[in-house]
């Protein structure tokens, strides 16, 4: 059997409601003993937020069996940065950055890094272009991305996610983003070390093409493509191919069972 890497949003759950068969399949998982991680790119609300979520689904994991860009980049601030993060977060996620140093949010300089993550409809121009100020500044701070996800679905159509956001910020500063979450290998290679797998033993599945199936291709991973979730027809018409599809979750026991 592979070491599973599962995303959440669209592959467990779309907004409030579990997709249907997930609480089984995930149950049936952990009665067979098979290694699996969730890998979420959810900067939006803390791994206990996101636990509590799932509990209210009656899916019970512990914040650990979570993988998040936040807690990710807590690791990477705590090896390679030292002074105050310019946190473009929302309040609720500032709980996963731990102890790590944050900026006043009124200053537009001293920044020794800045992170974007999902502040969905606090962005505004001000906010924007205070970014690329702190990016602008003397010590020239890189810029870390919580993620590069396009968009997400939410209840009342698609929204855009962190990748416009960050792109806006590349663009305007010339500055490269340094990504943490998918669709950066980094990230996968860090779950498949969290499971104790070799890369080439674990299974990414996911309901976006882009950043977790060819993401998740490209750190050496397999990938399965849920048609759940932001899954659109079209999405299987371009040069990704997926090395295998399921109409969701619910197939993915006997989907295992028939290819391992
Ligand atoms: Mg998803």
């Amino acid at each position: 059997m592979p070491a599973l890497l599962i995303d959440l949003d669209g592959v467990v759950y779309q907004g409030e409601a579990l997709i249907p068969g997930a609480r089984k399949t995930l149950q049936w998982l952990r009665e067979e003993g098979i290694p699996h991680l969730f890998l979420t790119n959810t900067s939006s609300r803390p791994r206990r937020q996101i636990c509590q979520r799932l509990a209210g689904m009656g899916i019970h994991v512990d914040e650990e069996e979570i993988l998040t860009p936040v807690v990710a980049a807590r690791h990477w601030i705590h090896n390679h940065i030292d002074g105050p993060v310019a946190a473009f977060l929302p309040d609720a996620t500032r709980e996963d950055l731990g102890d790590t140093k944050l900026l006043p949010e009124d200053k537009e300089s001293g920044a020794a890094c800045v992170l974007v993550g999902d502040l969905g409809e606090r962005w505004d121009f001000a906010t924007l272009n205070r970014a690329f100020r702190l990016l602008g500044g003397a010590s020239q701070p890189p810029l870390l991305a919580l993620g590069m996800t396009r968009y997400w679905r939410a209840e009342d159509g698609l929204r855009l996610d962190v990748g416009p956001f960050v792109e806006a910020l590349k663009f305007a500063s010339g500055r490269e983003p340094i990504v943490l979450g998918k669709p950066a290998a980094q990230f996968f290679w860090q779950a498949t070390e969290l499971l104790g797998a070799e890369i080439e033993q674990a299974l990414m599945i996911g309901d976006d093409i882009v950043g977790d199936v060819r993401g998740a291709q490209q750190a050496g991973l397999k990938a399965v493509q849920v048609r759940t979730g932001k899954f659109q027809p079209k999405d299987l018409v371009g040069s990704i191919e997926p090395d295998s599809i399921l109409d969701s979750i619910a197939q993915l026991p006997n989907w295992l069972l028939q290819n391992s």
